[in-house]
């Protein structure tokens, strides 16, 4: 069994961020499209993707972490955005776009995944939440987009499936998104990259 002196350095090595072979980007679709491990709260794109829950209002996972380390200036914007246009909620599915605060991103695309095993058509939901957040990118004229991988924490979506399902959809928008640039993809761990290379669709 490995070792390790800190609880930091464990975090670290299931992460990938210690090992070369695991935190390398995998490129498909010309390039246009990045694979990789990391932590999307510190990527310098136009928008980090949150898998958000319908309240708008934070969460765990990835969710708990853009908020975090985004600060208030992004709650402020959901809360406002639940007044005045989803007072009961952002459906599965859909896509919204806010100020990204303290990130160093852009924006914030927020778009909510479906529950594994209490959404109906799950797979089309979820292949909604890439083609809608894309959309969303694509009509703000920006370039670069990095996503999580939507509904595979909490929300129990299982990985592979989820590989292919999110692997067409992007390839779908991206067919029809000249401005996009870069779409990034980043897996908290390299277990889940993994899963994702052995069973995506591009
Ligand atoms: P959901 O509720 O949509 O399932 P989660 O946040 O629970 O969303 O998990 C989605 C994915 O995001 C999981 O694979 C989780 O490991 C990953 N994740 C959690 N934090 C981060 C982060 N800071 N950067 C990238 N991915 C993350």
């Amino acid at each position: 069994m490995r070792m390790f002196e800190e609880p930091a350095a464990a975090l670290r090595w299931v992460r990938g961020e210690d090992r070369p072979e695991a935190s390398m980007s995998h490129k498909f679709l010309n390039g246009r499209v990045e694979v990789r491990t990391g932590d999307i709260t510190g990527l310098p794109v136009d928008a980090v993707v949150n898998a958000a829950n319908s309240t708008l209002l934070g969460g765990g996972g990835v969710d708990g972490a853009i908020h975090r380390r985004g600060g208030g200036e992004i709650l402020r914007a959901c809360q406002e955005l639940r007044e005045t246009c989803y007072p009961r909620g952002l459906p599965a599915g859909e896509a919204v776009l806010t100020t990204a605060g303290n990130l160093p991103a852009r924006y914030v695309i927020h778009t909510v995944g479906p529950v594994w095993g209490r959404d109906q058509q799950p797979d089309t939901l979820l292949a909604s939440c890439y083609k809608k957040s894309l959309a969303l990118a694509a009509n703000h004229s920006l370039g670069s987009v990095a996503f999580p991988a939507i509904s595979t924490g909490a929300y129990g979506y299982p990985k592979d499936e989820a590989a292919a399902i999110a692997s067409t959809a992007i390839s779908e928008a991206l067919a029809r998104a000249d401005a996009i640039e870069q779409v990034s993809l980043v897996f908290f761990s390299a277990a889940d990259l993994d899963v994702f290379l052995a069973n995506q669709q591009f």
